[in-house]
């Protein structure tokens, strides 16, 4: 039995590492559950598999939780605090699903307890990096990434002879508007935005996924996370998602991971690492797929690709001022007060006003996420419908 806090549970990663749970009862007990505002789902879920303690982020909630788990022996929390107290639970693994910086704080107090972390929330790499993995190292936490991308590059990176790895190659389907032109882009809904053509996740990610920051969001995610320097990391379009990634080696080789595009794969990998377990995904039929086919990224049509790549190039406050002003702008446009094409410029101009010195300690980086924030939100009037 390998006990599991889920960071994010009612969310798109958090309920298919739920689904997995479900389908491998003996294999799994739940100590904590936590939710931003979702208190029926998170009660639910709470009591389905007898969880130690649920929270919920938002403190508005807090008495509707405890009033749906009265008749239970659950513990309930809420606020930051109860987040922190739920990764600081003792579990065998971790589930970081929270989106994004949010997930920074309760993340850091898994880390800080050594704990192995199967790590979805890619924004704590963007906006900590370095610190974050630090931290990680100075406690003995273990990261196992689920991000199919990088989740693909652990399966195939030689960790014992990295100095023979030439280059990551990172897969983009490319979203919804791939081989759209700027100009039709302008007009595009949040709707048409969200409905990615492979993969269903939660709304912010979908949108990052159209805009391609996401991919921007994973370079700098794969730097952290393997010993590669950013001119190793190459991105290729490959909209089919059935190669995860791929690692190219100094003798030629390239080394891929395969499969449906199913993120139960994935976080199967992570929970039950080093050994395997059995997924209830689709298995991949490559002569029904047909077709698998890669082209070169377009940096002119989705400039957030760039953005991130040259934040990752400066260092320092960057990727973190990239990620803050990114969720603004993401923001925004669900809630219909910017264009889809407005999103690369209002974090543009927060990288151009925000001045750039690195964060040297983890309380800079909150204190930097805030401004970039506050500086975005600003920004916005300009862009304003
Ligand atoms: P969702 O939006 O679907 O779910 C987010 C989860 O976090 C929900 O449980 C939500 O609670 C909770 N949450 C939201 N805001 C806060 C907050 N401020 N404080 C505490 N909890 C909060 O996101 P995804 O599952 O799509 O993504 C989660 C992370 O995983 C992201 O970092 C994403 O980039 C990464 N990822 C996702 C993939 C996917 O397939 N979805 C693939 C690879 C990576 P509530 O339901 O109450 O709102």
């Amino acid at each position: 039995m390998k006990s599991i806090s889920i960071l994010g549970a009612t969310g798109s990663v958090g309920l298919n590492t739920i689904d997995l749970v479900r389908h491998n009862p003996k294999k799994f007990n739940v100590v904590a559950l936590t939710a931003n505002t979702n208190v029926e789902e998170l009660s639910r879920l709470s009591i389905e598999f007898d969880a130690e303690i649920a929270v919920i982020a938002d403190e508005s909630k807090f008495p509707a939780l405890k009033d749906a788990l009265s008749h239970t022996t659950i513990q309930c929390g809420a606020g930051e605090a109860g987040l922190i107290e739920a990764a600081e639970r003792e579990s065998d693994l971790v589930m970081a699903a929270i989106v994004g910086a949010a997930g920074l704080r309760p993340t850091l107090a898994a880390v800080r307890r050594g704990a192995t972390i199967a790590l979805a929330n890619k924004e704590c790499l963007v906006c900590a990096g370095d610190l974050f993995m630090t931290e990680a190292q100075k406690n003995g936490a273990r990261l196992l990434p689920v991000d199919s991308e990088h989740n693909a590059i652990f399966q195939v990176f030689a960790f014992d002879q990295a100095k023979s790895v030439e280059k990551i190659i990172l897969t983009a389907s490319g979203g919804p508007f791939w081989n759209r032109r700027d100009e039709c882009l302008r007009s595009v809904t949040p709707s048409e935005a969200i409905a990615h053509p492979n993969w269903e996740m939660g709304q912010k990610i979908s949108v990052d996924s159209a805009t391609m920051m996401n991919k921007g969001l994973e370079i700098i995610e794969a730097y952290h996370l393997f010993p590669v320097s950013p001119q190793q990391i190459e991105v290729v379009v490959h909209p089919q998602s059935v190669v995860h990634s791929m690692v190219q080696y100094t003798d030629g080789s390239v080394l891929a991971q395969m499969g449906s595009p199913d993120m139960r794969t994935p976080i199967a990998f992570a929970l039950s690492w080093p050994e395997r377990m059995k997924a209830p995904v689709e298995r991949l039929s490559l002569p029904d797929v047909g077709q698998l086919t890669f082209s070169k990224p377009d940096f002119e049509t989705f400039p957030c690709l760039q953005l991130a790549m040259e934040a990752l190039e400066q260092g320092g406050a960057a990727p973190a001022i990239l990620n803050a002003a990114n969720e603004i702008a993401v923001e925004a446009f669900l809630n219909e007060l910017i264009a889809f094409t407005d999103i690369s410029s209002v974090v543009k101009a927060t990288l151009d006003k925000i001045d750039m010195k690195a964060p040297q300690s983890l309380s800079m980086v909150f204190a930097l996420d805030l401004e970039a924030r506050n500086t975005a939100k600003s920004i916005l009037d300009k862009f304003r419908r």
